[in-house]
């Protein structure tokens, strides 16, 4: 297990990067489109598994003084070798009820899975949630379309159930979002859509720092050095690419430090254009 907190600044804004703990998929769920050599090479060069990716979960904890915020809310209880959120903010001295302000990026098992306590209700009272509106739409419309994922359809049946239940226990705290907003001074979210139709970013602006949290817009750090190489949970691949394509832009464009919730812990990195093509992810703040 990966050290369970990290901590910077984002000028004024207080951050802690919070390990939920991590999720085991075969290699082929997060590469579908891959060459097998290519792969192979790539796999061998960072000495990792060729069969499977071990995925951290991290959330962010925001203090800025007036606010204390809480992006995605990791697994949960239904993930053994995860939902350690809770536990973590504890050590951070931070209750449930102390958080005002959720962002939840999208609605996966893995980022709302933590939102309702055991008892369905919400974990953070106090609360409100935020969320894309395509993506309230998405899952709670009547008929959900997964068949953009590439992967096993055991697998995609469980989303929807997951995601209704969860949003519908939070419909009276949740707040939609259909554009690019400042939700607290200094915190916006970014529309991001790709990855769900709804899945958002977020950027922390203060006294001239920014970081740019891309969530799930690329799972691996193979997706920034090959940025053709699909990843099998995105519901619209093509989408997913040219959002993945901007968000990078934009965060090397602006000097932004750059934070992915499943790349290797604390997931905070920064990252620069290659000459051939792709990013190069060098972790750290
Ligand atoms: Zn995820």
């Amino acid at each position: 297990m990966p050290a369970g907190s990290h901590r910077f600044q984002v000028g004024s804004i207080s951050c802690t990067v919070l390990t939920d703990g991590y999720c085991g998929y075969p290699t082929s769920w997060f590469f579908p489109t891959a060459g097998a050599e290519e792969l192979f090479q790539a796999l061998e060069a960072r000495r990792i598994s060729q069969e499977t990716v071990l995925s951290p979960l991290v959330c962010l904890l925001l203090e800025t003084g007036q606010h204390v915020v809480l992006v995605d809310t990791g697994a949960g209880e239904s993930v053994p070798t995860a939902g350690a959120v809770i536990a973590r903010l504890e050590v951070e001295g931070i209750r449930p009820p102390d958080i005002d302000t959720v962002v939840l990026t999208h609605a996966h098992p893995d980022h709302v899975g933590g939102a309702l306590d055991a008892r369905s209700r919400p974990a953070f009272p106090n609360a409100r949630y935020i969320l894309g509106e395509p993506e309230w739409d998405f899952w709670m419309a009547e008929r959900v379309d997964l068949h953009g994922l590439r992967v096993p359809g055991e697998l995609k049946d469980t989303f929807a159930p997951k995601a209704r239940r969860c949003l519908t226990a939070l419909r009276h705290h949740v707040e939609l979002v259909d554009r690019e907003l400042e939700i607290l001074p200094g915190v916006w979210v970014i529309p991001a859509p790709g990855h769900t139709p709804g899945h958002l970013a977020l950027l922390l602006a203060s006294d001239g720092q920014r970081l740019l949290n891309i969530a799930d817009a690329a799972a691996h750090p193979l997706h920034l050095e090959h940025p053709e190489w699909e990843n099998g949970f995105d519901l619209a691949p093509a989408r997913a690419l040219a959002t993945r394509r901007d968000l990078l832009e934009r965060a090397v464009a602006g000097n932004m430090h750059l934070m992915a919730f499943h790349f290797p812990f604390p997931g905070v990195g920064r990252v620069a254009a290659r000459t051939s093509s792709g990013w190069e992810w060098t972790p750290g703040w």
